[in-house]
């Protein structure tokens, strides 16, 4: 399938798939007209009967909300969990990426909008799986930690939350890749069970949200600093695109939000957009571009800043804030611990405590 999009791409409707593998869904009302309220995102989707909401994947049947993606996979792939912009907690390990259709967004650039749009997922890519299965196989390839990623899990939660909880109970970790467009009723139950989230933040403006992503923003930001209360491990990533929020303005709002709301250690990655979806048109960022705004936020005040889908530069290395010695240096995804970074996060060589977890 071509990875292009046109309005000509091959639309397919995997309702016809489901009928007996539908499982009820969580974080919803039953109302008396038959209809169901969803509460899992701020859209709150009142859905008719016979009827599915925004993400297409919960759907409305004789009354009862239906989730139906439970356990249905487009991607289990093995990784390191720098992919995930994710550079201070376990640097380097393995992880299991685990994938799924449907999403409560529709960004206007997505870079997996063959799986996060509905319609244009092709069926032959959707594998099944249990708990237990998803558990089995990262044990067998040494995974330390899943990672909820590509589309946005937010529409998979059910079987994010239920394999979260078990695969715990076997040593696994968790990772939440998410557009964190969701309730705070969620947030609250994903904190039960996620050991680190890696929000994407699209940019520091409400109309923005609305016209090039379909959501809003304020939600976002409510549960960014929720997780940050928690306590929760969590790092933010910007996708800076080109034309868009490739500006000081963009990396300002997000610079200053960090460093009033939330903490000047928590780590940002500013990273590169490539052309996809509807925005084949806007070259790639420049990688002066992201390395700008990593500058940026560093002279503003910000202690750990990075760039993002670059190979090589000093944008990808962790320094010591104190120091300035090299502690970790990364190429692509390989990443190298140097002896100066001790396992408790330390600087050897100035003794600064870090926020890098092993
Ligand atoms: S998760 Fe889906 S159905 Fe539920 S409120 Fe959000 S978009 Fe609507």
């Amino acid at each position: 399938m071509s990875n292009v999009y046109s309005e000509s791409v091959p639309k397919h409707n995997l309702h016809l798939l489901w009928n007996d593998t539908r499982k009820e869904a969580y974080f919803y009302d039953k109302l008396s007209d038959g209809k169901t309220k969803c509460r899992l995102c701020p859209r709150n989707c009142m859905i008719a009967q016979g009827q599915s909401g925004f993400c297409k994947v919960r759907k409305n049947i004789d009354g009862t909300l239906y989730t139906q993606n439970y356990g249905k996979a487009t991607h289990i792939t093995v990784e390191r969990i720098e992919a995930e912009a994710m550079f201070h907690y376990k640097p380097g390990a393995k992880i299991l990426s685990l994938g799924n259709f449907g999403c409560n967004l529709n960004c206007d650039y997505c870079q997996n909008w063959t799986f996060s749009q509905f319609q244009y997922t092709p069926p032959q890519t959707i594998q099944e799986y249990t708990t237990e299965d998803v558990i089995r196989k990262a044990k067998a390839d040494g995974i330390e930690v899943l990672s909820w990623t590509y589309n946005d899990p937010a529409v998979w939660m059910e079987f994010v939350i239920d394999t979260a909880r078990e695969a715990r109970k076997h040593g696994l970790k968790n990772l939440f890749k998410s557009a964190f467009f969701l309730s705070p009723e969620v947030v609250s139950e994903l904190i039960k069970v996620i050991d680190v989230f890696a929000i994407s933040i699209k940019a520091m403006d409400e109309d923005y949200y609305k016209k090039f992503t379909k959501a809003w923003l304020k939600p976002v930001l409510d549960n960014t600093r929720q997780v940050h209360e928690s306590g929760v491990h969590y790092e933010l990533s910007n996708l800076v695109v080109t034309g868009l929020t490739n500006n000081d303005d963009n990396y300002d709002k997000m610079i200053d939000f960090i460093l009033k709301d939330l903490t000047p250690k928590t780590p940002i990655h500013f990273t590169r957009f490539h052309p996809d979806y509807k925005y084949m048109d806007h070259e790639k960022t420049p990688l002066e571009d992201v390395f700008a705004a990593r500058n940026r936020a560093m002279k503003k005040g910000l202690t750990y800043a990075y760039v993002g889908n670059a190979f090589e530069s000093e944008g990808l290395n962790t320094y010591c804030p104190s120091c300035k010695e090299l502690l970790v240096e990364r190429f692509g995804l390989s990443t190298f611990v140097k002896e100066s970074l001790k396992q408790d996060g330390t600087c050897n060589k100035c003794g600064y405590k870090t926020t890098i977890v092993f």
